[in-house]
């Protein structure tokens, strides 16, 4: 286990857990090394948790040649008689196109397409199931967050959604489209999203732990 000790004046010893494994302890210069490695000792479990969830986001890292499609990670074979056409087999994990996808403007460009196809379907069905109403939905760009609802019903959602698996982007859009009835994250907001989506938590937990790898 490596563990890396940064000296800091801080009141109080941090330890986290860097996605490689390596154990950061930040304390300030007046605790004796040989303390910080009890401490160490003392939350060993905790530790070996955080590096244990790390270990299994390594499974969805992206090789050279591969993409990330509803959660699964495929194979991207370049045919140029294709042209543009796009081919998805899930069962065999292999996306076929005439265009290299691999290349990133052409590769976002898909990917927004597919979210834009995707979110047409999928909105329409949850807002009748659920009696939602909202104005319109938008694809666009947002680094810190995957969906936004405007106060005139207007949905906006990351190009990015389309990468997600299906349960999570069925949490996203239920989440913006209840906006359009609760604007805020009080509790009235979760307990009417978990009466609407009682797993919804498993979405909250696959974003935490793999949303800033897609
Ligand atoms: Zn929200």
């Amino acid at each position: 286990m490596r563990v890396r000790i940064e000296r800091r004046w801080v009141r109080r010893v941090w330890i986290t857990v860097e996605h490689t494994g390596t154990v950061v302890v930040t304390a300030s210069p007046r605790y004796a090394e040989s303390t910080l490695q009890r401490l160490i000792e003392r939350h060993r479990a905790w530790i070996e948790r955080q590096r244990e969830r790390y270990r299994t986001m390594d499974r969805i890292r992206l090789h050279p040649g591969q993409l990330l499609y509803r959660g699964q990670v495929y194979r991207f074979v370049c045919r140029q008689r294709l042209g543009e056409q796009v081919l998805i087999y899930p069962a065999r994990a292999i996306i076929e196109s005439g265009e290299n996808l691999l290349d990133p403007a052409i590769q976002r460009q898909w990917y927004s397409n597919e979210a834009e196809r995707l979110l047409r379907r999928r909105v329409g069905q949850l807002a009748v199931r659920f009696g939602f109403y909202y104005w319109r939905f938008r694809v666009g760009d947002y680094v810190s967050a995957w969906g936004y609802c405007s106060a005139d019903g207007t949905l906006t959602f990351d190009w990015r959604i389309a990468k997600l698996p299906p349960h999570v982007m069925d949490y996203l859009i239920v989440h913006e489209l209840l906006h359009t009835k609760i604007p805020h994250h009080g509790p009235r907001f979760w307990r009417r999203l978990e009466d609407l989506l009682p797993n919804y938590r498993r979405a909250v937990e696959w974003l935490r732990t793999y949303g800033r790898w897609v």
